[in-house]
């Protein structure tokens, strides 16, 4: 076997990444390890994927259990495992019929379309989808053009069109904008990538009550939030608000790739045979790990853990927060946690993650501006201490040489 390193990624792979300057080989729970046998702890999550940490046994018992047996088969035939998961999912939620696909992106994707098929058949003309500023819905050009970064979508123009954005938390501006035309609204119930910023129980409320009103779809992207991650199955369950599209991913198969779009029977119908497809989505192995995970969530102690962790996290970022003035005052909700830089520090939050790094734990930005934590559902109070203890390390070690870093 050659050897590669990092070093190898500049040399075989497209630079649309900059990966950390080590490589991980191994994990264990919320821990895990590189190349140089280095420990790490994981307040990340993989960017909010590995709910159940690193190599859960119940999680490889399912998937080498489901590997034995069958891999694949497309979706001229349908499976036991998606159609057992399809049937959990259902049970659970507001929703009655699932379209798997097998990333967040997929999954908005046939959200959207589901929408324009639907607004298209009400009215003429009735197909305008209304997103929101600093929303992340995935990187397809359909989904990048619903997001809500300009720069993600520039120079990638021609653009689909009759996308309208607005300010995040403001229903005066949803209010003005919305009309007849309009065939859907599409919100996080807590902006992830934009900023870990939670929808006011008033703005989601009062969403529904407008998408009532005009007839539009009011589409959840729980991407990010569901599957336990906000201390919720779904994080629209603690909202009050029902939607009328949910899709998810991340989460929803702890590590294995996997998404969906979930609805009611009626709006389901629209997505008739023959409207969209995946040759992947259902696969078998997806499925038979995303069940597993399910059946852990939601038939545990994870839930409560998420609310425990979340308290203590949060607890302990706003202790350093005071300590260093590195960080200002916590929000999100559950284990998907920000913590906004300070004036001070305005633009570095990637440099706390590289310190953070070199001390040994993992944490992400959300922008230039926030630090963000999505550690696995079941971390342990003995690693959220000492993710955070490094944590505390990482920031005296910048304080330190505050001017020196960003030179
Ligand atoms: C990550 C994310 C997506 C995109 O998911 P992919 O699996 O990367 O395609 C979409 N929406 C939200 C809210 C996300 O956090």
């Amino acid at each position: 076997m050659s050897t590669v390193t990092r070093q190898t990624f500049n040399e075989v792979m497209v630079p649309n990444y900059q990966p950390a300057a080590m490589v991980p080989v191994r994990g264990e729970g919320a821990r895990f390890w590189d190349q140089q046998g280095r420990e790490y702890i994981d307040l990340a999550g993989g960017i909010a994927v590995n709910s159940l940490g690193h190599a859960n046994p119940k999680l490889v018992a399912a998937l080498t259990e489901q590997a034995t047996k069958l891999w694949h088969v497309s979706n001229v035939m349908t499976n036991e495992p998606a159609l057992r998961l399809a049937k959990k999912l259902t049970q659970a939620t507001f929703a009655d019929r699932v379209f798997f696909c097998n990333s967040g992106a997929e999954a908005n994707e046939a959200a959207f379309k589901l929408a324009r098929l639907w607004g298209n058949k009400q009215a003429a003309g009735k197909n305008e989808i209304i997103s929101f500023t600093n929303a992340f819905h995935g990187r397809t050009l359909f989904t990048v053009t619903v997001g809500g970064t300009p720069k993600y979508s520039q120079g990638f123009e021609p653009l689909p069109g009759n996308i309208t954005h607005l300010p995040f938390n403001d229903l005066a501006a949803l209010e003005a904008a919305m009309s007849s035309n309009t065939c859907a609204v599409v919100m996080e119930p807590v902006q992830g990538e934009g900023g870990v910023t939670p929808a006011t129980a008033e703005f989601a409320k009062g969403v529904r009550a407008l998408c009532d009103k005009h007839n539009a779809l009011l589409i959840f992207d729980e991407v990010q939030t569901g599957n336990g991650r906000c201390g919720d199955l779904y994080a629209y369950m603690g909202m009050g608000v029902t939607p009328d599209v949910m899709t998810t991913a991340k989460g929803l198969g702890g590590g294995f790739p996997i998404g969906a779009m979930l609805t009611t029977a009626a709006y389901a119908e629209t997505l008739a045979f023959g409207t969209h497809g995946s040759t992947y989505g259902g696969n078998p192995l997806a499925c038979a790990v995303a069940e597993a995970v399910f059946d852990e969530i939601t038939g545990s102690e994870v839930m409560a853990n998420v609310l425990a962790r979340g308290a203590q996290l949060r607890a302990g970022l706003d202790a350093i927060g005071k300590r260093y003035g590195i960080v200002d005052a916590s929000r999100g909700k559950g284990l998907l946690v920000g913590a906004p830089m300070s004036a001070a520090w305005k633009g570095r939050a990637k440099d706390v993650v590289n310190a953070g790094l070199a001390q040994g734990v993992w944490c992400l930005v959300a922008g230039p501006d926030v630090l963000r934590f999505a550690p696995p559902l079941n971390i342990t109070e003995a690693e959220v201490a000492a993710g955070l203890q490094h944590l505390d390390a990482a920031c005296a070690e910048l304080c330190a040489q505050p001017q020196a870093v960003n030179a």
